[in-house]
């Protein structure tokens, strides 16, 4: 039999068995959830379809999934490709201060292998601008063995990236962002080829209408002024028939280079039909639009454009109609404004070549 003290023990035994099971439960816990929240970070990141949902995956919700104070990823654009893509599609790059973006020409990017370790000011301040981290990862970014940026993750615990961490973990991680990085920027591309006239590369019609609709409903609800230029080439046949073909196709990209440099990043040009371009002018009173109108006009008219081939320059002009969307009637629907507002600066730009051309005449 067994005394008194031998059962008293085996009971505390007991007890001290049973919390330690529960820790173990609670641990098992623990780690299952944390296995969830990186299963369903994963998947939202393999889901991201565009441009927008991978920046906000990566420097929102991965900061969150993996307890981190910053995560910011920086890209190599040195031709600019990918912003000027973005921009054209209206993606704001303000909206997102942790994306960034490589300066040609200063400290390049880790290549290969995550580095971990102690934060280093001169080393590590470009990748986190606005933020000071104790520790940090800074993972390579690589398709098809060429760098395409880097993604870093900031800590406000020394001890959390230290240089002897296996790094499995983290080189999965950025496999995969760089894999959906390439796969978003492709989709953007496409869209924006879509929308772009290869001849020029400003807008195509397509784009420039859905724009109008937006700005249209926009300029609608919050009763601002809008306005648009009915742009049209004069005697453009003439060019063809004398210089050719290819020196009309040289004439219609500067005249585009040329109407796009006079415009604000707000504004957007697109090419409507062979030799005639919109541009649609946001906040803008049909004075501003007769202004920038003139500026246009006299941009073309000033200086010849040089052709290759052609032994003279060509005295090239523009006929422009202007037209507001004058007082922004909510009750008409979106296209239908569209349409009266095209309408409106198509019969302006008529007049405009009615009395001599290389003129702006506004709509009434
Ligand atoms: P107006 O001053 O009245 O506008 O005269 P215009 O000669 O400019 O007008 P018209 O509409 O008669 O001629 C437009 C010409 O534009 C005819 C067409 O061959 C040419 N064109 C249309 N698209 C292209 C293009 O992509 N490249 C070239 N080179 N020519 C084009
Ligand atoms: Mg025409
Ligand atoms: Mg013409």
């Amino acid at each position: 039999m067994k005394s008194a003290v031998d059962t008293q023990a085996l009971i505390e035994e007991n007890q001290q068995l049973h919390a330690e099971m529960q820790d173990l439960l609670e641990q098992a816990r623990i780690n299952q959830q944390i296995m969830q929240r990186h299963q369903a970070f994963d998947l939202r990141l393999i889901g991201s379809g565009e441009f927008r949902d991978l920046i906000e995956t990566v420097s929102l919700l991965m900061p969150n999934t993996f307890n981190l104070e910053i995560v910011t990823l920086t890209l190599i654009d040195h031709d600019f490709d990918i912003r000027r893509i973005l921009q054209d599609l209206q993606i704001g790059l303000d909206e997102y201060p942790n994306l960034l973006f490589h300066v040609e020409g200063s400290t390049p990017l880790p290549q290969d292998k995550p580095t971990l370790g102690a934060y280093d000011l001169a080393l590590h301040k470009p990748l986190f601008p606005s933020y000071q981290p104790a520790s940090v990862a800074v993972l390579p970014l690589m398709r098809h063995q060429n760098p395409i940026g880097c993604l870093a993750l900031g800590s406000a615990h020394e001890g959390r990236f230290t240089g002897n961490l296996a790094t499995d973990f983290i080189e999965r991680l950025a496999s995969v962002v760089a894999i959906c990085l390439e796969n978003v920027i492709n989709n953007e591309r496409l869209k924006h080829i879509g929308l772009t006239d290869p001849l020029t590369g400003v807008n195509n019609r397509r784009y420039i209408e859905q724009r109008m609709q937006e700005e249209i409903g926009r300029a609608q609800r919050e009763r601002s002024a809008l306005s648009c230029l009915f742009i049209d080439i004069d005697h453009f046949k003439r060019v063809n028939d004398k210089f050719g073909h290819q020196s009309g196709d040289d004439v219609l990209r500067e005249v585009a280079t040329r109407i796009k440099k006079e415009l604000r990043l707000s504004d957007s040009l697109g090419r409507y039909g062979g030799e005639e371009f919109i541009v649609l002018l946001t906040q803008a009173t049909v004075h501003d639009a007769a202004r920038i109108a003139e500026r246009i006009r006299a941009s073309v008219a000033q200086q010849a454009i040089l052709i290759a081939g052609a032994d003279e320059a060509l005295q090239i002009t523009v006929s422009i109609g202007a037209a507001a969307q004058m007082p922004p009637d909510r009750s008409i629907p979106a296209d239908i404004a569209r349409q009266k507002l095209v309408a409106r600066a198509d019969e302006a730009l008529y007049r405009a070549k009615e009395s001599g051309r290389n003129r702006v005449v506004l709509a009434d």
